[in-house]
């Protein structure tokens, strides 16, 4: 009894604690592109992901995902960065989403489809611009061609294609790009970072502990594009549950009420078929 009393008290010293010290900061890391840089690096890639993917123009889709986006905007992280975020809705089956530097994000009807409330796609929204905040993929891109870049980027003239450039260099979205694959460290601190987002916004951000939790033991299963670009840091749901102690307690009780309304769209939409697996020889 007395041992149980003992680790209780424990408990609530280390509660206060961790409350005490604050949320984690995080800034981005060494970059050669600038912030401005990053924006027109986004908007033409974004671009091209609307030239290739099926982008859906349903209003109660597009309203839906806008709602949740510009409450995490409000966030003061979000603010403080000034990034232009924008949110759409893509035809694909696969559970992900993606954001692209300077704010523009995808989001794949696979996601919408697989949430099983709002708190869990603000965390998956959330933890995409946390990406976008910290500047992880032009960070990525930097560190890939720390020689090459300083002559490309600075030779730079305005109005010309910076995609045009840095495809030069194999910087695009082809499969495993700097640009949309991180590291365990980049989701850790896009884990984090998401959590304040949420919590900010009135999302419980145990929410997307529970999500990535969920993906990881539906894991192995090809539509679960999003574990790949995303790996999964260790003790990922534990961290989040540690981030949520230092952040000052709040209710988590928004909601835009139209989750169901989404729901019964999402479950009219017809995508097209993922690719077949490669077949082994
Ligand atoms: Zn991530």
């Amino acid at each position: 009894m007395k041992k149980i009393i003992s680790n209780a008290i424990l408990n609530l010293v280390l509660a206060s604690l961790s409350w005490a010290q604050g949320p984690t900061q995080f800034h981005p890391g060494f970059n050669l592109f600038t912030k401005e840089q990053d924006v027109q690096l986004g908007q033409e890639n974004a671009a091209q992901v609307r030239a290739h993917m099926k982008v859906i123009r349903n209003p109660v889709l597009t309203d839906y995902v806008n709602k949740v986006g510009r409450r995490l905007v409000a966030a003061r992280e979000a603010q403080e960065s000034g990034f232009p975020f924008t949110f759409e809705v893509v035809a694909d089956p696969t559970i992900n989403a993606f954001a692209l530097p300077g704010g523009p994000m995808f989001i794949n009807t696979g996601l919408l489809r697989a949430v099983d409330n709002e708190a869990q796609l603000a965390g998956v929204m959330g933890h995409e611009m946390s990406h976008v905040i910290l500047r992880h993929g032009t960070n990525q891109a930097t560190k890939s061609k720390f020689v090459e870049l300083p002559a490309l980027l600075g030779s730079q003239v305005a109005g010309g294609s910076l995609v045009g450039q840095l495809t030069k260099l194999g910087i695009g979205l082809g499969a495993n790009s700097v640009l949309l694959k991180f590291s365990r460290s980049a989701e850790s601190q896009a884990d984090l970072m998401g959590s304040h987002l949420m919590a900010e916004s009135g999302y419980n951000p145990m929410e997307m502990a529970r999500f990535f939790e969920k993906l990881n033991q539906q894991g192995g299963q090809r539509t679960i594009q999003f574990l790949s670009d995303h790996p999964n840091p260790e003790n990922r749901e534990k961290a989040i549950e540690q981030e949520v102690h230092r952040l000052p307690e709040q209710p988590y009780s928004y909601q835009t009420g139209d989750f169901q309304r989404m729901k019964a769209v999402i479950a009219r939409v017809r995508e097209p078929k993922p690719p077949a697996p490669a077949k082994a020889q």
